[in-house]
This record gives C-alpha cells, sequence and structure tokens, in this order.
C-alpha cells in the first residue's frame, strides 16, 4: 500500500513513513488538486484527504481514496488501521521528513552523525545506532523520542484489539 496526502495531513504523512509506509505529500502550488490526483493515478497511490471535493473528483477519477474525518491524529491512524488495516510497527525504514529510505550509519561514516548539531555527543559515546537518509541528509536514531512512539504504537495495537472483541 502506497499513499499520497493532501496538505492537511502532515503528521499523518509522518506517522504512515515511521510504519514504512511509502507517502508521498506535495508542496504548495496552483492546482494542487491535479497534482495530488496525477500522483495518485500514475503511482497506483491512495489518496487520503480531508477536502470533500477532492475525495469526490477522486472518485469519479477511480482513484482509490479514502476522506479522513478526525483532526486529531490518533484518531486518524485509528481510522486509518480502521480503513486499510495499517501495520503499526515503528520502524527506522524510511525517513519522515521526505519519504526516502533510510539506512544504517557506517562506523567510518560517524563524521557524518558529528556534524548534526541536534545530535548530543553523549549519544555518540554511548554507541548508539544511527540512520541516515541519503536523499536530505536527516540522522536517526532511537532516543528518548523513540519511546514515546513505542508507546503511541501500544496503544493503537490495543484499541485493534479491543474493537475486534467487541
Ligand atoms: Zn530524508
Amino acid at each position: 500500500m502506497r499513499f499520497v496526502t493532501d496538505r492537511m495531513l502532515g503528521k499523518l504523512s509522518r506517522w504512515l513513513r515511521l510504519f514504512g509506509y511509502d507517502t508521498l505529500e506535495i508542496k504548495k502550488q496552483e492546482n494542487e488538486d491535479d497534482a495530488l490526483l496525477a500522483l495518485a493515478e500514475k503511482g497506483g497511490r491512495i489518496l487520503v484527504s480531508r477536502d470533500r471535493v477532492l475525495v469526490r473528483k477522486a472518485i469519479k477519477r477511480g482513484i482509490r481514496t479514502y476522506l479522513v474525518q478526525s483532526p486529531e491524529i490518533m484518531e486518524q491512524l485509528r481510522e486509518m488501521q480502521g480503513e486499510f488495516g495499517i501495520s503499526i510497527e515503528p520502524q527506522l525504514s524510511r525517513c519522515t521528513l521526505c519519504n526516502s529510505v533510510i539506512r544504517k550509519v557506517k562506523p567510518e561514516e560517524m563524521e557524518l552523525v558529528r556534524a548534526k548539531d541536534y545530535v548530543y555527543p553523549d549519544r555518540l559515546e554511548e554507541g548508539t545506532d544511527f540512520w541516515l537518509c541519503d536523499n536530505c541528509g536527516q540522522v536517526y536514531w532511537q532516543g528518548k523520542h523513540w519511546g514515546n512512539i513505542m508507546e503511541r504504537a501500544e496503544r493503537l495495537r490495543k484499541w485493534k484489539m479491543e474493537k475486534r472483541h467487541q
């Protein structure tokens, strides 16, 4: 499953990428609807949107689409679970910023990591594993924020189980 989302769903895009899903978004531009529809059509992507008019256009063109109901991210993720059965497994496989596939940093490449001002020096000393996006240069690791991510994922999985048993 691959997705393309509208600009109202930036947070959702990042979460989908975190779960490993190839998810494109577009910059603000003229004829934004057409650009989104073309991306969905060409790439066989599911169009995910909060825009009723856009969704109607997509349906007319035979594009698989989903109209997101909630403005709240956890609710949106539940909607995606309900609609597409997406897997809620956080992984370091895709850049959450640009959607490119990321890779593990090799020991001889640690200079790349050191050069980032958002990587604390104590992280480097602890022998933390790092991942790199070759496209935009973003560096990732399983820091404190990773605990929060896992906690949210756990909540989502629990919700799914409870729903199944109702
Ligand atoms: Zn990137």
